[in-house]
């Protein structure tokens, strides 16, 4: 089989995450979150980890060149050699840019959810995980700018015929088959 290199992207509380730990099972290829990347870099200390910090507990993107900078970093350790999945990035213009300059992917999944299914389940994240920027006002914020810099982006990987969106809507297992059937 080719090397997958496949990036999961979609609106907040569409289940990327969930779904990307589920292909990387499948696939037997690591899964990598940038949202949870990031959490780790913004838990160590220094500026950088509180600049970080600060930024996702207000629901912004952090800036372009410290989102890079962390994936690549995590991007040098040799298990993602033999190809990976990659949740949460590129978001923008910008780091669209940054990760087609140093690979391309196999494929893009686009998970789709109604608004107010995202919303439901993020609130219901927010009661047992306790993220900081799960709330209705954070929530809202990152939806915004997923409508704002992430969609426009994904046109740019349609236009190449790599995009595949799925139906996020429905169970997990539900969602992971559709996906499954994908390859
Ligand atoms: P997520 O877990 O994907 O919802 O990401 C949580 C938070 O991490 C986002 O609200 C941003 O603050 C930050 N983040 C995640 N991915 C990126 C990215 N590609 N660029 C900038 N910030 C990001």
């Amino acid at each position: 089989m080719t090397m997958q290199k496949i990036l999961i992207l979609g609106p907040q509380g569409c289940g990327k995450g969930t779904q990307a730990a589920i292909l990387s099972k499948n696939l037997g290829v690591p899964a990598l979150s940038m949202g949870a990347l990031l959490r780790e870099a913004a838990a160590e200390d220094g500026a950088f980890a509180e600049r970080i910090a600060e930024i996702q507990k207000r629901g912004e993107l952090v800036r372009d060149a410290d989102a890079i900078e962390v994936l690549r970093r995590r991007m040098q350790r040799p298990d993602t050699q033999g190809g990976y999945i990659l949740d949460g990035f590129p978001r923008d213009d910008e780091q669209y840019a940054a990760y087609v300059a140093f690979d391309t992917p196999t494929m893009v999944i686009v998970m789709t959810v109604p608004e107010e299914v995202s919303m439901e389940r993020l609130l219901k994240r927010a009661q047992t995980e306790g993220r900081v920027d799960d709330t209705p006002e954070v929530i809202r914020r990152r939806l915004e700018i997923y409508h704002e810099k992430t969609e426009p982006m994904i046109r740019k990987f349609e236009e190449q015929g790599l995009v595949q969106r799925v139906d996020a809507t429905g169970s997990i297992e539900d969602v992971a088959a559709r996906i499954t059937k994908l390859f």
